[in-house]
């Protein structure tokens, strides 16, 4: 038995968690879709933060949701513009690929980005293959439901046909991690910084000190 071995289904998340955050492609992502709501909302670029955080504030889950909700934007328009991003800034990791090979059950990316996103950037990753199309919940599949809220985790549960204990979650967001636990998965958090909360079950560097670690004990 090890810490692992009851986990049938993990679930990653996708931005900052398959990619190290020191790469800078999250933070450059974010520019260009401020960037593009900005350009929407015929708003000022200082404006976009706020706005996002008051949309989060009163529908819970990602931006995209209160996006959705409020039908502020064209969503179509928005996904083209706000993700034509440098893709370079990211590489494939060989260790991470085999590691994620051997790593018995389901594989699920849980994303609350769009579809294209997550396709461009796990084929950047050389993570095609690993994860299928099939295999990725993102925002869209999820009718713009998003984590953390309570309904896109019982979505992705049932269109897997499991059981949160039998499920594991690998997530950089702390409040994702929350609502996993309250579900019964077993929570692991990569690169997080500052002392791990209590609905926390593991804590690793990176993703690939993870994968190796589960890989070998799972
Ligand atoms: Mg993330």
């Amino acid at each position: 038995m090890s810490k692992f071995s009851h986990v049938t289904a993990w679930l990653f998340d996708l931005d900052d968690t398959l990619y190290a955050p020191e790469t800078g492609f999250s933070k450059h992502m974010s520019k260009v879709q401020h960037q593009a709501l900005a350009g929407q909302l015929n708003i000022d670029m200082k404006q976009v933060k706020p706005y996002l955080l008051a949309l989060v504030e009163k529908h819970g889950g990602a931006p995209f949701t209160g996006l959705f909700k409020e039908n502020a934007i064209d969503m179509d328009l928005f996904i083209e513009e706000g993700f034509k991003l440098d893709h370079g800034m990211l590489s494939e990791c060989a260790e991470t690929v085999s590691s994620l090979n051997k790593l018995h059950g389901g594989k699920f990316i849980f994303t609350n980005s769009p579809k294209v996103h997550a396709e461009n950037v796990l084929k950047t990753l050389g993570l095609s293959e690993v994860f299928d199309i099939q295999s990725i919940f993102d925002v869209t599949r999820l009718d713009y439901d998003s984590k953390p809220l309570k309904s896109s985790f019982e979505k992705v549960l049932i269109e897997i046909g499991a059981s949160g204990e039998s499920c594991a979650m690998i997530e950089d967001s702390l409040p994702n991690l929350k609502m996993a636990k309250s579900f019964g998965m077993t929570t692991v958090w990569v690169h997080g910084e500052g002392d791990k909360p209590d609905y926390v079950d593991y804590a690793y560097t990176d993703i690939l000190t993870f994968l190796k670690d589960a890989a070998k004990l799972s």
